[in-house]
């Protein structure tokens, strides 16, 4: 599997990147992990989004969706498609209400609306505790610790496994799709302090310990905000694990 940064700040879109959003490709299959603020303009440097295969949202927070309503403009408005965006329906993997949300998000008014819902060019399957073929990966989706319907996914291909915690505090569902992964590429929100709110998100020792008790070969940190200390995040994680671990930046990939 090729991973893609598309975006790496955590919350809101940084100086040097957009918000949460990932590009994960195998056997010519390309899936989008999260479209956060400023990922569809990231995402066409290294690919025509009509080719898109599939997309997978952890939640709804707008750092992790917010440019889905431009993908809805590029796919039903563009001039000349690459494919038909009516003949193939883009797969949404998203949690509860996401049509809904997304249609509100897109139409300016209840005329609009009531003709919008966006099953045109898209495909919408909810998301559940479960493990689906998406092209040629397995997905499996775990409930994670946030304030709404979050996921953590586990994405295997080949022998290969990715694991992402989207935001979460830490939880036992993220220990689980953790497990053993090639990669886990986990959220560190915040640096680890007294009187943090749980159930939020992860500091850097949390996500560290989180790589260390699953044994994962390699830790990808990512959501860091604008406003965290991105090397002192870092110096938590690696106190806590002592396995190959850096800070993504945008436009990095990896090969899982
Ligand atoms: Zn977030
Ligand atoms: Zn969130």
């Amino acid at each position: 599997m090729l991973l893609t940064v598309l975006g790496c700040s955590g919350s809101v879109p940084g100086p040097n990147s957009p918000a949460s959003g990932y590009l994960v490709e195998a056997d010519d299959f390309l899936m989008a992990m999260d479209l956060g603020n400023g990922t569809l303009a990231e995402l066409q440097c290294y690919c025509d989004p009509f080719l898109l295969g599939a997309l997978v949202l952890s939640h709804l927070h707008p750092d992790h969706c917010a440019d889905f309503t431009a993908l809805t403009v590029f796919r039903r408005y563009h001039p000349k498609p690459s494919k038909d965006p009516k003949a193939q329906r883009l797969p949404v993997y998203a949690p509860t209400d996401a049509a809904d949300r997304f249609a509100r998000a897109y139409a300016p008014d209840a005329t609009e609306l009531a003709t919008t819902d966006l099953s045109d060019v898209f495909d919408f399957h909810v998301l559940a505790e479960d493990t689906v073929a998406i092209g040629p990966f397995k997905v499996t989706a775990r409930k994670v610790d946030h304030p709404c319907e979050a996921y953590g996914f586990r994405v295997s291909h080949g022998g290969r496994s990715l694991v992402y915690t989207g935001d979460s505090g830490p939880c036992d569902a993220l220990d689980e799709l953790a497990e053993g992964a090639d990669v886990l590429l986990a959220e560190a929100s915040w640096t680890h302090e007294p009187g943090r709110p749980t159930k939020l998100h992860l500091s850097g020792r949390q996500a560290g310990e989180l790589a260390g008790r699953a044994g994962v070969r390699r830790l990808l940190i990512t959501h860091v905000p604008p406003w965290t200390d991105r090397e002192a995040v870092l110096a938590e994680a690696r106190q806590a694990y002592r396995g190959d671990s850096r800070l993504v930046e945008l436009g990095d990939t990896y090969t899982v």
